[in-house]
């Protein structure tokens, strides 16, 4: 029989905030452990979230470029389990009202439905020391923000999988939103995968992997449960819904546990937080402000200054590196008229705008992309609904919230700076 797999994904990407989603703790990677704490996020009794403006900014930038439609009211939802990394002992998520939903992005050459895009919390680390047969826990990640990306069940390859991550890792790291490395954990994904009769309409049972941080896992994990799913429905068995952990050493998945239902977590709406109202200003100055994206970046390279897609592809492959192009405005590039790459400054060969091209050359730079990360200036969104700000002010009477001046979006401090250090950027 010939067999199909379907597989959706959820992604997790921590975003490139400085201070925590609902306290002023240090996103900070590393630091020695249990150092980037507070109250807040390890759990205290009576400690209140507070909001980071930041975050709502950096999910509705990334809802926008994955095609969503953005919920301007929304709110956050209380998921409860036990375990030791979450001190206390429920997860602030959004479940039923999550900021985007309903998009769709063309990767790899074809379209991927984006189901919903949610912001959450994460949870701290664990780390076993098999010598000591020790547990320890570092809770500097604790409160550390997400968005949780959620595809519908469109892909059917491992490669097609691989195409959309490098084209989400790609995006966000053009947004400035999140740096997506995956060696550090700030992009991971659980992928959710059944098989079927080819023809077949129906979905059939599916496992869930988790946790999975490297392309090269992603690919072996997905052969491997692919494999493992059909050869137990073509012995006669049945595929059991659970959740499995890849051991990347040992080249195979393994049972964590049965699958939970949304009903298991006892979900209810978090009462510590108001409703989130986004107004319509708001959104839409966000999307005119929003940078320009690898794809398009790479079509104005080749309509502008005539590159083949080859190098045109190489120049954008990073956000670095295409600022390094005279053209795009790199180091001594910006308002000249002849685009080259920056380190071959008077070596390399010299490009001019293709006569009758299309699009914006450095003189016409591309029209006001407000670059997240502050390197080329952006418009800072200026409206919040009452909901937040209301929200936002009590607590800052009550003297939970820092009154840090405003600055443009991600703009980077000098550390120990004006307003550097682990202080939030709270709005
Ligand atoms: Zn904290």
């Amino acid at each position: 029989m010939n067999w199909e797999t379907v597989i959706g994904l959820e992604t997790h990407v921590e975003l490139a905030t400085k201070s925590k989603i609902f306290c002023a703790c240090t996103t900070a990677f590393g630091g020695a452990p249990n150092t980037h704490c507070c109250p807040v996020c390890t759990g205290m009794p009576g400690a209140l979230p507070v909001l980071n403006g930041k975050v709502v900014e950096y999910a509705v930038r990334a809802a926008l470029a994955l095609g969503c439609t953005v919920t301007r009211h929304s709110r956050f939802d209380r998921k409860n389990y036990f375990y030791p990394d979450l001190p206390k002992a429920y997860q602030i998520s959004q479940l039923y009202l999550p900021i985007g939903r309903d998009g769709a992005v063309e990767a790899g050459g074809r379209t991927v439905g984006i189901h919903e895009l949610h912001m959450e919390e994460d949870a701290g680390k664990l780390i076993h020391d098999p010598w000591t047969e020790q547990t320890k826990i570092d809770y500097n990640r604790c409160g550390v923000p997400l968005i949780e990306i959620v595809t519908k069940p469109d892909f059917r390859t491992a490669e097609e999988v691989v195409a959309y991550l490098e084209w989400l890792r790609e995006t966000l790291q053009y947004l400035g939103v999140s740096d997506c490395k995956m060696q550090e954990g700030s992009l991971r994904c659980d992928v959710n995968l059944s098989v079927r009769p080819a023809g077949s309409d129906t979905l059939g049972t599916r496992t869930e992997l988790k946790n999975l941080s490297s392309f090269k896992a992603i690919r072996r994990a997905i052969g491997y449960e692919a494999r493992r799913q059909i050869e137990r429905l073509e012995a006669g068995g049945r595929v059991v819904q659970e959740t499995r952990r890849w051991d990347e050493n040992k080249d195979a998945s393994y049972p964590m546990r049965s699958k939970e239902d949304a009903q298991d977590y006892r979900y209810f709406p978090e009462p510590d937080l108001p409703p989130l109202e986004l107004s319509e200003a708001y959104i839409q100055a966000l999307r005119a402000s929003q940078p320009e994206l690898a794809a398009a970046k790479r079509a104005r390279y080749q309509a502008v200054w005539g590159l083949g897609s080859y190098d045109a592809e190489m120049l954008t492959s990073q956000k670095a590196l295409a600022r390094f192009f005279r053209g795009d405005g790199g180091p001594g590039g910006g308002a000249q008229a002849g685009g080259q790459l920056a380190h071959g400054a008077g070596a390399g060969p010299a490009l001019r705008p293709r006569p009758g091209g299309q699009g914006h050359g450095p003189d016409a730079p591309h029209p006001g992309p407000a670059d997240p990360t502050g390197e080329g200036g952006a418009a800072q969104p200026q409206h919040r609904r009452q909901g937040v700000r209301g929200g936002l002010r009590d607590q800052r009477r009550r003297g939970r919230v820092c009154g840090r001046p405003r600055s443009g979006p991600g703009v980077r401090r000098r550390p120990g700076g004006p307003g550097g250090g682990a202080g939030a950027l709270r709005q």
